[in-house]
């Protein structure tokens, strides 16, 4: 592009988006890549095979449009959620599209929009905050602690102080790994007349005993649960997210959503994977293995590893992160520079991919003390 139309396009982008850089998580053709938290397993050759049935028996059908509602999906997720989560929802509480980034970007463009603000607490997911201005939503970067916790009392300070229209907890939280409490939501549920999006992509990575929000539907119509098929269930390129919610938010979704914006393919390959629910997660255990593997190794190189509910590992502690990001990929292994100061983002990946990262990390550290 030369510079004279680089001006002339920066000078009709709306305003909002002259500083702004899209999104770029590095898609390298490296051996081990670790960077955006998907699942390294590819599908299990009996879930491929009923994706590829599943996709066939559709494509003579392909001269019509899909089902605008997705029925069976909704029906599909839901029963999902029953065994995974121990929920009962109405499948008119299930609403899907095309990676939880669209449902996110659903719930803007219904709640937020102009005159209209969005709150987060920083660091986190950052497409909060990029969807927040794509759909005209004033964004709010709220603050966490020096160990990158919420504590109930200062999300509500921040609440009272900003007054925002939608508020974002992610739990687990990207990039951290850390869960919040049940508490931390209950409060901000009171606290805020808005709409509480709690972004629980990484939800089926939890250890033990770390509660999920969609218990708290019953009692919240402002609250909704987004998870994704992404990550435990080695779905990522299939692009399937979805939300919970009460019905009312759902039917908000469909005011916003574009016609027929999940494909017939799309849905039969997310129904045909739902089917293999039990077999696709069998990695989830693998993965939290080697997470907690990472941890402790960190730990053992006098790293600062934060103990993680998710499928990868935030740590602190490296006297220079870019060097050992670079170093790093020297050796083939791609990671995660999250543009926090002395900290890097990894997720874990199979036993010789996390092997494979250990071993690198441990001598770069070696040879610069
Ligand atoms: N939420 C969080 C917290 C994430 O980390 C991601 C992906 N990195 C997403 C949502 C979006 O995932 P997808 O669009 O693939 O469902």
């Amino acid at each position: 592009m030369s510079a004279q139309s680089r001006e002339v396009v920066r000078s009709l982008l709306r305003p909002e988006f002259r500083e702004l850089t899209a999104y770029g998580a590095p898609q390298l053709d490296v051996p081990v890549r670790l960077n955006t938290n998907e699942n390294s397993y590819e599908l299990p050759d009996a879930v491929a095979q009923s994706v590829t049935a599943a996709l066939a028996a559709e494509v003579k059908d392909l001269n019509r449009y899909p089902d605008r509602e997705f029925t069976r999906l909704r029906g599909a997720l839901s029963g999902y959620l029953a065994t995974q989560a121990g929920v009962q929802l109405d499948v008119a509480q299930l609403w899907a599209a095309n990676g939880s980034n669209e449902v996110i970007q659903h719930i803007l463009q219904a709640f937020g929009g102009p005159g209209r603000r969005a709150l987060g607490f920083v660091p986190s997911y950052s497409m909060h905050e990029l969807i927040s201005i794509s759909t005209g939503t004033g964004w709010i970067r709220g603050r966490r602690d020096e160990q990158f916790d919420l504590q109930a009392a200062d999300a509500l300070a921040q609440i009272a102080e900003h007054d925002p229209d939608v508020v974002f907890l992610c739990s687990p939280n990207n990039p951290t790994g850390t869960s919040m409490s049940r508490d931390v939501v209950e409060a901000v549920l009171g606290a805020t007349r808005g709409i509480v999006v709690v972004d629980e992509a990484y939800a089926e990575f939890a250890r033990e005993g770390t509660p999920s929000a969609l218990g708290l539907l019953p009692d919240n119509p402002r609250l909704i649960v987004s998870r994704t098929m992404s990550k435990a269930f080695a779905f990522a390129g299939a692009r399937v997210g979805y939300l919970a919610a009460d019905p009312e938010i759902t039917e908000a979704m469909r005011l916003v959503r574009l016609p027929y914006h999940l494909s017939s393919l799309t849905q039969a390959a997310a129904i045909a994977a739902l089917g293999h629910a039990d077999l696709l997660l069998s990695t989830v255990d693998a993965i939290k293995g080697q997470r907690d593997r990472i941890v402790r190794t960190l730990a053992d190189f006098g790293l600062l590893p934060v103990p993680s509910d998710s499928n990868f590992v935030m740590f602190g502690g490296l006297a220079d992160a870019g060097a050992t990001w670079q170093a790093l990929l020297d050796h083939g292994i791609l990671v995660r520079d999250i543009g926090i100061a002395h900290h890097l983002r990894v997720s874990a990946g199979t036993e010789a991919e996390t092997t494979a990262f250990l071993d690198a990390l441990r001598d770069h550290l070696r040879d610069n003390p």
